[in-house]
């Protein structure tokens, strides 16, 4: 079996994203579990796609539309988090994820 590389040594250019299931076989880059669940890129990171696990993904979703001031932002991430259920990925709510 293939050793599974360091999470931050992985490297997608833009243009290249990953296969779902090349993101499954990653570990998240914010706290290193596994599966992978969805990839973000930043500007400032030469929108590399960095993969994320559900968590972390949506502890993400929820600092943006918070930090936007998005006015539905708790209702999205509602939704957001029923949405992860059915696919089994049970979040844990925080309220001061900023
Ligand atoms: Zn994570």
């Amino acid at each position: 079996m293939a050793e599974i590389p360091a999470p931050w040594a992985v490297r997608r250019r833009p243009g290249k994203p990953y296969t779902e299931i090349g993101i499954k076989r990653l570990r998240c880059v914010r706290c290193g579990k596994k599966p992978g669940y969805a990839t973000w890129q930043a500007c400032a990171d030469g929108r590399a796609h960095r993969v994320l696990c559900a968590q972390c993904d949506y502890d993400l979703n929820a600092l943006t539309l918070r930090w936007m001031g998005h006015p539905d932002a708790e209702a999205l991430l509602e939704d957001y988090r029923t949405s992860l259920a059915r696919e089994g990925h049970f979040i844990v709510y925080k309220v001061d994820t900023e």
